[in-house]
């Protein structure tokens, strides 16, 4: 690595089919930076160890991905309150005094990605199937943006509990009422991953004048989508969140915003040269 040029990364396990580096090269490219951007596998248990390399590396911006947010959020020397409320950590900005600051930006890339569908989740009521990290950013996200109400459907009651805690007074477990009842209901849960067959919910609660969102893009149109479009719901799909969430990234590390329309197409390609 050049000793001159900026050096950002991405830090997970497995790494090899992150679309990070596609998503910040296009990025970097789009308002003329000469940034490099490199992933690194790094096994469970060592994301400590690769806080301490970011700073003798002099890395300037580290993506952190599955399944290092929670130890990162332990390992960084300061948090910011979205990343100190989760307890999660998917961006490590140094602090040029030797020292790094994490935060989490999975929640503005989702709520972005809905402003960029037109859609507000100011006033509306949201249900959000899943409570595990991506859904605990959601709803922290949304209960900021102004939600009037969230619903928090899991499997395990319990972290539903704790999920909606984060959006305080606004913040209920829900159940199938809250599905068919939401304005916005929004899959958070990896049910779908690679599974078209596979939904999170009863797809029979859904239905015309909602917003169904599914934050998970392989397939990009998930079974979920593929039932709510059919339902006459309006779907957006998770590629979106990946897209904003790397914008926000990329603002912390360069202080400068790049285009979203580039990193978007950047990895509608990447995606396209895997079918
Ligand atoms: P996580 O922390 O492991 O949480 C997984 C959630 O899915 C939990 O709520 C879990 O329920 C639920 N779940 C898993 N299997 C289930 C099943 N068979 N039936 C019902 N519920 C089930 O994972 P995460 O980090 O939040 O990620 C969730 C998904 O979002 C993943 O597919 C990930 O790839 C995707 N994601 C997308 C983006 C994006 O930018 N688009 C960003 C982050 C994550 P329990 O609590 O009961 O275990």
């Amino acid at each position: 690595m050049s000793g001159l040029r900026p050096v950002a990364a991405v830090i997970g396990s497995p790494v090899a089919h992150s679309l990070s580096p596609v998503l910040h090269r296009a990025g970097f490219a789009s308002v003329g930076l000469d940034w490099s951007y490199v992933a690194f596998e790094v096994a469970e248990g060592c994301a400590a160890e690769a806080i301490a390399a970011m700073k003798v590396l002099g890395i300037g911006g580290l993506s952190v991905t599955m399944p290092h947010k929670e130890a990162v959020a332990d390992a960084v020397d300061e948090l910011d309150p979205a990343a100190m409320a989760l307890r999660s950590v998917n961006t490590v900005v140094p602090m040029g005094d030797g020292r790094v600051k994490g935060y989490s930006t999975d929640g503005a890339g989702f709520v972005a990605s809905l402003a960029e569908q037109g859609v507000s989740v100011a006033g509306l009521s949201i249900c959000v199937l899943g409570a595990g990290g991506a859904a605990r950013a959601i709803v922290d996200a949304v209960a900021c943006a102004g939600a009037r109400r969230i619903a928090v459907v899991n499997r395990t009651p319990e972290r539903a509990a704790s999920a909606a805690s984060l959006a305080g007074n606004v913040g209920v477990v829900g159940d199938a009422s809250d599905i068919s009842g939401a304005d916005i209901v929004v899959n958070a849960t990896s049910v779908g991953m690679g599974d078209v067959a596979a939904v999170p919910c009863d797809v029979g609660l859904l239905h015309a004048g909602q917003v169904v969102a599914d934050i998970v893009y392989h397939p990009r149109r998930t079974g979920l989508g593929l039932a709510a479009a059919a339902a006459g719901a309006k779907v957006i799909d998770g590629l979106g969140m990946l897209v904003h969430q790397a914008v926000e990234q990329q603002v912390l590390f360069t202080g400068m915003r790049p285009d979203a329309a580039a990193m978007w197409a950047a990895a509608e390609q990447a995606l396209a040269a895997r079918r």
